[in-house]
């Protein structure tokens, strides 16, 4: 039976569009989602870039049923169940060398807004509450709250919602077709772009800044991956002014770069990171901010019956989501999903690069399994090409992403060669049908 679709006020989408011609799925299993006519549709962006291991893997989905008979809910203020301290062990040990502290949340945005809160309360309680400053990064995509589309820099985003936090900047995205169009890999030209950030400082002065976001490859606004040498050199202008970095891994995290995380993958080490979606799989909502661990212990003085830090929410560490991360990460380990990206780069880029030439096709970006396919926009009606695109591959048993007029491809870390083909050649179609 159909159900009636007038009450559901959708997340980002074009719901009087959608609601003329939904597209419902079912069930999921592997590489593959079901919908209500039970069309078969490869999955070509892990859900929404979270369902790294793929869907349903039975390991997850036997320790989410065993957690929920044994225990739904467990209070994680003053209280704690085991596996919450289990699951931080587990991940402060795939996290670079000394960020092992691990604070959950519930989402991507919910980290977001952890990590600047921990970053302008650290720099408070070591006796500089003047850096209250957090730079953010044009076209970068925080997440949703009020913290998140602040420091972020997609301007849909942002525009409805008033003045946003006072007191934030941005540096000047990465985005350069003039000198890095169809880059396999990270572009060689940028690592200047980073001296950007010597300008807004010397504006602000160092010293009224807590903190600088950036997404490590911006996702949401189609799949920007950093200049060789740019984010050192972010790391090296931090380091220089006291300045935190932190690294917005909520995308890049759990395998997508071909080692646990774009931080350990690019060789640079931020001081705070939020974590989301392949935490989990997206099996149970989950977030995390990893911190470094002289962050925390900045923190831990004063008297020992006082919380040291005024945040949390109900859902914190959840026990149907530690069950759901501590069986997911098993199945990272079990599958070696986790640098499996780094195998399959250079067949995954080799295929999406094929597609140079094709009609309205102006730049190809990919890095470990996350490619980027830029369209021309059509005179006058910005993203209706891509939407198109979307639509048919959808059509025709692909489900990928669209943002502006960019194709976004981000599967499940066990896709096969044969799959990686499946999606290009849909994609070809699709952009050929299109011209
Ligand atoms: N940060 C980044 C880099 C993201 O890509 C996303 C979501 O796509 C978020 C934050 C927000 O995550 P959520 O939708 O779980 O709140």
């Amino acid at each position: 039976m159909k159900p009636d679709l007038d009450a559901f006020w959708m997340p980002f989408t074009a719901s009087r569009q959608f609601k003329k011609a939904p597209r419902l799925l079912t069930k999921a299993s592997g590489m593959y989602y079901w919908d209500d006519q039970g069309r078969q549709i490869l999955d070509g962006v892990a859900g929404l870039w979270c369902v790294n291991a793929g869907h349903n893997r039975p390991k997850v989905v036997k320790a989410i049923q065993a957690q929920a008979a044994e225990m739904d809910y467990a209070p994680p203020f003053q209280m704690a169940h085991p596996k919450a301290f289990e699951l931080a062990e587990k991940l402060a040990g795939l996290a670079p060398a000394g960020m092992n502290k691990v604070f959950f949340t519930n989402s991507g945005s919910e980290s977001v807004e952890t990590a600047l809160k921990m970053a302008i309360a650290y720099h408070r309680a070591r006796g500089e509450g003047q850096r209250t400053r957090l730079i953010g990064r044009e076209r970068g995509y925080h997440g949703v709250n009020f913290g998140g589309i602040s420091v972020g820099g997609i301007s849909g985003n942002r525009k409805m919602f008033g003045t946003l936090l006072a007191g934030v900047d941005h540096i000047r995205h990465t985005h350069d077709p003039a000198r890095n169009a169809f880059s396999v890999g990270q572009p060689e030209h940028g690592a200047d772009i980073a001296d950007d950030l010597e300008r807004v400082i010397a504006l602000h002065d160092a010293s009224t800044i807590a903190a600088v976001i950036v997404e490590p490859i911006a996702g949401s606004t189609g799949v920007l991956i950093p200049p060789k040498g740019y984010l050192n050199r972010l790391r090296e202008i931090c380091d220089k002014h006291g300045i935190l970095l932190i690294f917005d891994e909520v995308i890049t995290g759990f395998g997508r770069t071909g080692t646990p995380f774009a931080a350990t993958t690019f060789g640079v080490t931020p001081d705070l990171m939020s974590l989301a979606k392949g935490l989990t799989g997206g099996a149970v909502p989950m977030g995390a901010v990893l911190a470094k661990q002289s962050i925390h212990d900045v923190f831990m003085t004063g008297p020992e019956h006082m919380i040291e830090f005024a945040h949390g929410y109900t859902y914190s560490a959840h026990p149907l989501a530690c069950a759901a991360g501590l069986a997911t990460l098993e199945t990272y380990a079990d599958e070696g999903l986790l640098t499996r990206a780094a195998q399959l780069q250079a067949y995954f880029g080799e295929a999406l690069h094929s597609l140079k030439g094709l009609p309205n096709v102006i730049d190809i970006r990919n890095f470990g399994l996350v490619g980027g396919v830029e369209l021309t926009p059509q005179t006058g009606e910005p993203t209706k090409r891509a939407l198109g695109i979307f639509l048919d591959c959808y059509d025709k048993g692909v489900m990928l992403r669209y943002t502006g007029d960019i194709i976004a491809i981000s599967p499940p870390l066990i896709i096969e060669r044969a799959q990686i083909d499946q999606i290009v050649d849909t994609l070809r179609g699709a952009i050929q049908r299109a011209a």
